[in-house]
């Protein structure tokens, strides 16, 4: 089978060094790709957004199956415009990828077939978001509704900072079209995890839960990022959580998504926050979350092509995944800076060295090659990940690799996998 994956970040290196080790796989492309992912796969010189050419590509390159990594060209109909060539492609269409980008369609969703989620309300008129706030209890979130690289999401401590952030996002316009309507909603408290599971529409098959870092240092302190590391499995999901979750929000929320017309296939991803036994919906996204993908891609033991074919051509209710028992932990070591300006283009040294790590692999999200050189070409850079028989083992190896890698500049967080540990040992 030869396979085309659409991305060029650490998730889609997991993916091309997952899809590689399939014995169904031939030869496998990636546009755009990245340094590592030219490891394994065949970059080639096409944008992820640049949906006609990517059809164009597939249909001259016989490609039997094009997987897509992000949200961005998803939201824009690439599926669609693939299924419309007649080409096989692993991801939701543009109608199901609402979920993910417009918060206001997946709030309405939620609230219409009783998914569990943080109480709040959509607005496009400033005054009437205005007035919402005055009833509502502090701290006091404001989202943009559309796809904002994970930056939309504003937790107001004040209903005054509230209000000035509904001004920003409405009346200035600083998230442009995404911030037109706005999602407000009260607060919610817990812990986080990320559920992933494959979906056809109607079957489900889950990958194990596990949780991303968003705050860009140790401690949860400093901006949002894209995710700063993750680990699986999460320890606040545990057997009887698994099972709720299934019950209360992936089973319904694949339900109503073929309800509305807009039957899911891909991978769906809803992030929780879990407060004792009590769960409920922060967000679903329409794509593999990242870094997520890369601690669960070293857990799947199964091979994932069949897996892939089965949510395209039908079957996934007859596929059961095995999963390493033994907990996976990715560091990411970014760009000093990240996720606001930062520098690109420093030599990495190191990597050679982590190669030769069994139980690691360090995936590549912003690099380049550059004279026979390695170097820095975006905000995260790569993802260290490794197993361990146990996560204080997996986080040692992870940093063990981390330590060997090094450019003038790089930032990391030292707490990777903390939270897992102190849960363990409480
Ligand atoms: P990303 O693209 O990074 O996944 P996003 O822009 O889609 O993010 P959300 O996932 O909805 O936005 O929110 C980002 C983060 O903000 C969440 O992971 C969570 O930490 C926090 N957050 C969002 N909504 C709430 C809420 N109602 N209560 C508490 N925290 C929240």
């Amino acid at each position: 089978m030869n396979i085309l994956i659409v991305g060029s970040g650490g998730r889609e290196h997991a993916l091309a060094w997952k899809i590689a080790q399939s014995p169904e796989a031939d030869q496998i492309f990636c546009a755009p790709g990245n340094a590592g992912i030219a490891e394994v796969a065949t970059c080639v010189d096409i944008a992820a957004d640049a949906i006609d050419e990517l059809v164009a590509f597939a249909g001259q390159n016989r490609i039997d199956l094009t997987v897509v990594g992000p949200e961005g060209p998803l939201s824009a109909g690439i599926t669609d415009a693939f299924e419309a060539a007649g080409l096989a492609v692993f991801g939701p269409s543009a109608a199901a990828a609402e979920i993910e980008a417009s918060k206001t369609y997946a709030k309405g969703l939620m609230e219409k077939y009783g998914i569990p989620t943080a109480r709040g309300r959509a607005f496009s008129d400033p005054e009437k978001a205005r007035k919402y706030i005055r009833t509502m209890e502090e701290p006091i979130v404001v989202k943009a509704d559309g796809l904002a690289a994970g930056k939309g999401v504003v937790i107001c401590s004040t209903r005054k900072q509230a209000q000035d952030t509904v001004k920003q996002m409405i009346q200035d316009k600083i998230f442009g079209d995404a911030g037109k309507t706005v999602v407000i909603e009260e607060c919610l408290t817990g812990e986080e995890a990320s559920f992933i599971a494959f979906t056809d529409g109607t079957h489900i098959v889950p990958l194990p839960a596990s949780q991303d870092h968003k705050r860009v240092y140790d401690g949860d302190r400093g901006s949002n990022t894209g995710g700063m590391g993750a680990y699986s499995p999460a320890p606040v999901v545990d057997a009887v959580m698994q099972q709720k979750i299934m019950d209360q929000i992936m089973r319904p929320a694949v339900r109503a998504m073929a309800a509305e017309g807009r039957p899911y296939k891909g991978v769906l991803y809803a992030g929780l926050m879990i407060d004792k036994d009590k769960i409920r919906v922060v967000e679903f996204n329409c794509r593999f979350g990242d870094p997520e993908t890369q601690p669960l891609m070293m857990r799947l033991k199964s091979d994932i092509v069949p897996l892939l074919r089965a949510v395209v051509h039908g079957g996934l209710d007859k596929c059961r995944i095995q999963i390493d028992p033994r907990p996976a932990v990715c560091v990411v070591m970014a760009a000093g800076g990240y996720p606001g300006s930062y520098a690109k283009g420093a030599g990495i040294s190191g990597l050679a060295n982590v190669r030769r790590m069994k139980d690691v692999a360090a995936f590549h999200a912003g690099t380049a090659a550059k004279n026979n050189e390695i170097v820095t070409a975006g905000g995260r850079v790569l993802g260290v990940t490794a197993l361990g028989d146990d996560i204080v083992k997996a986080i040692s190896r992870a940093y063990k690799a981390v330590e060997k890698i090094s450019w003038k500049n790089v930032h990391f967080r030292t707490d990777i996998g903390a939270k897992a540990k102190k849960r363990l040992s409480a």
